[in-house]
């Protein structure tokens, strides 16, 4: 019986808000806290319609404003804090965390606002102030980053000896049955997938342009699909801590309309992250554009298809070579049925519950900042199928990836 906070009331919020309150005996009392206390009234509606779990409260806050939060905190005094608003959020949301005594836990790592750059140097540098303060912070806590690490932790814990090549693979074969729409929060997405490719071989990042990389990948109950390399940011943290990797790779599906939305966006200046001056006013161009893309939330009705994503894996067992594969299929309309929103929220909310699950039984501990890689992968596998998720593996099959 423990309370928690949830920070953010987006796609993945949603999510985060129904798998937990379908466990009230683990998540006994809820509070759900973003931007605009009205979607988080609508989406406690739903859940305590559909779960009747009887001790869900909602609260208006910035997430940017650290004594704002510390006082919400205190006042509701949860024993963890799921962080599932913005990457902008992570330094406020965890400080908030430090001064409040309470855990913490996410699902992508910090950004600053002025520059599109992804790595765990600032969140890790508060290691030793969660580790004096005794509190746990989990970081990347949702799919990829995420499960995607909990896999590869479990490959090494139980298949390999050494982990030399990975590739992890991330198709959403899915129609929304728009010309243009993100799945997750459009803002950090087109941040994302328009940045520089960046994979790590033999000690080093090498660097490619952007989507200049791309193969056919045959993904599991999918077929083939055009896969890009891009840089994801789990790389980072998965070289770290298994320093056996050679090549880590991170491959993600686009389709051509996709890209060349992309493109135009591109060449026309919309992706800007520079303020302008517009009509006396500044404006950042790529939050305007979020503001006139269909919201990633909404797209679930009419979403039909399904992701896949996993790691495909390469290195030695007793001296002897093998290959393993694991993977997750979800798709959009179950994910609908069960929370109203598509199959990415799903995939990232659900794991982001099933981490505080973790955490709220004991079952990953420790004082620090840690990745999901570092904490037992059992209990976490254990559940994730029963939680939503169903994982499937292969050994010694063919993964493609033999270059
Ligand atoms: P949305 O944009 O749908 O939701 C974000 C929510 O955060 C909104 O409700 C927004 O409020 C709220 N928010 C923004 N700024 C603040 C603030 N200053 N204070 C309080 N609340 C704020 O995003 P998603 O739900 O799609 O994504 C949520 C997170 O999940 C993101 O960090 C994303 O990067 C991450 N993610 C991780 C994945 C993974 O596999 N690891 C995959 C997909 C997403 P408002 O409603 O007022 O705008």
């Amino acid at each position: 019986m423990s309370k928690v906070m949830i920070i953010g009331a987006g796609g993945v919020g949603r999510v985060v808000a129904y798998k937990c309150a379908q466990q009230p005996d683990v998540f006994s009392h809820i509070l759900l806290a973003s931007r605009t206390k009205s979607k988080c009234d609508a989406i406690a509606e739903d859940v305590r319609k559909d779960t009747g779990h009887a001790h869900f409260e909602t609260a208006g806050v910035d997430a940017e404003n650290v004594p704002e939060l510390v006082a919400l905190i205190r006042s509701f005094n949860p024993v963890m804090v799921i962080h599932v608003a913005l990457p902008y959020q992570d330094l406020t949301i965890m400080e908030a965390c430090l001064q409040a005594g309470v855990h913490y836990l996410d699902t992508a790592n910090y950004e600053p606002k002025d520059e599109a750059r992804f790595e765990y140097s600032w969140q890790w540098a508060l290691h030793d102030r969660f580790k004096e303060a005794g509190l746990t912070a989990v970081l990347g806590c949702g799919f990829d980053p995420g499960v995607t690490g909990v896999f590869t932790a479990h490959a090494a814990k139980h298949h390999f000896d050494e982990i030399h090549y990975l590739d992890i693979i991330d198709a959403n074969a899915g129609s929304h049955g728009k010309a243009f729409a993100t799945n997750f929060n459009p803002e950090i997405n087109i941040r994302e997938v328009t940045q520089k490719g960046k994979f790590w071989q033999d000690g080093e990042w090498k660097l490619t342009e952007p989507h200049e990389i791309s193969r056919l990948v045959n993904y599991p109950n999918v077929g083939p699909k055009r896969s890009y390399l891009i840089y994801h940011e789990e790389l980072e943290s998965l070289v770290k801590h298994f320093p056996t990797i050679r090549r880590a790779r991170f491959w993600m599906t686009f389709s051509e309309e996709y890209l060349t939305h992309l493109r135009v966006i591109q060449n026309i200046g919309m992706a800007g992250i520079e303020p302008i001056l517009y009509k006396g006013m500044e404006i950042v161009p790529l939050e305007f554009l979020k503001a006139v893309l269909p919201d990633p939330g909404e797209l679930g009705e009419n979403y039909t298809g399904q992701t896949s994503i996993g790691c495909r894996i390469r290195g030695v067992k007793d001296g002897q070579e093998k290959t393993y594969f694991i993977w997750n299929n979800c798709q959009h309309q179950d994910a609908y049925q069960e929370t109203g929103t598509q199959g990415v929220s799903y995939t990232t909310g659900v794991p982001a519950m099933l981490g505080a699950k973790m955490m709220l039984q004991g079952h990953w501990s420790g004082a620090g900042v840690f990745n999901v890689e570092q904490m037992n992968p059992d209990p976490f596998l254990a559940d994730l199928g029963v939680s939503g998720l169903p994982w499937h593996e292969e050994v010694n099959g063919d993964i493609e990836f033999n270059d």
